[in-house]
């Protein structure tokens, strides 16, 4: 049955009552309904819930773009800062390999095409570290803390993590892609656990006392 434009799979089975659901990754809707359910009530029925189908699609749809591999190819977007970008790969083999920004672009220049991931990558760790050395400079005096290491990496579950022992911090290099005020609280967050190690109520009370907002970055973030 399509209704709309979407595609509806209707199964008709020994139930009681007509039923409805989304599935990811592709937002299909799957309608399961009593034997001898008549077309038209199906049909009705899912007209009923019409908004909350489209919503809940357009969710699954928006989740499963995010998390979709990135091909790295000509076109592709990607995010430096909040911005988005479009990617622009040149196959040189003579030539150094370079990424720079140009207008909306991000130029990759790349002696094989198999290398563009990590020029890439080579590029946003960049990027990412002068912003982070520049907030780490302001906020130390701020904070009257010292970090004696700084290192980046990706990481899978976190923006970034604090050694107070060591004094030494790791920053996600993903959070290159994130808003310049969202890096910024990171560094912060992360500076503030070399005065006070645990999410203590200490902790958030310097946090909230340095950036107010950072709740609302945090969400922003995540
Ligand atoms: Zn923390």
């Amino acid at each position: 049955m399509v209704i709309n434009n979407v595609e509806i799979a209707v199964q008709r089975k020994n139930i009681k009552s007509i039923h409805l659901s989304v599935y990811p990754p592709l937002g299909t809707v799957k309608i399961s309904a009593p034997i001898g359910t008549s077309e038209s009530y199906i049909k009705n029925f899912a007209l009923s819930k019409w908004t909350w189908i489209t919503e809940k699609r357009t969710e699954i749809l928006e989740s499963y773009k995010e998390v979709k591999e990135k091909e790295y190819v000509s076109g592709e977007c990607h995010l430096l800062f909040g911005t988005e970008y479009r990617l622009f790969v040149e196959v040189n083999p003579e030539e150094a390999q370079t990424a720079i920004i140009d207008g909306d672009y991000i130029k990759v220049s790349v002696k094989n095409k198999n290398n563009v991931k990590s020029v890439l990558d080579d590029f946003y760790k960049e990027q990412l570290k002068e912003r982070i050395e520049r907030f780490v400079s302001k906020w130390e005096p701020i904070l009257k803390v010292h970090c004696e290491g700084i290192k980046y990496r990706t990481m899978k579950t976190r923006w970034g993590s604090c050694i107070p022992a060591k004094k030494t911090i790791t920053f996600n290099i993903n959070l290159a892609q994130k808003d310049i005020e969202c890096v910024e609280y990171v560094v912060v967050h992360e500076l503030v656990h070399l005065i006070e190690p645990n999410h203590s109520t200490h902790f958030y009370k310097i946090l909230e006392n340095n950036i107010p907002n950072w709740k609302q970055l945090r969400e922003r973030m995540n």
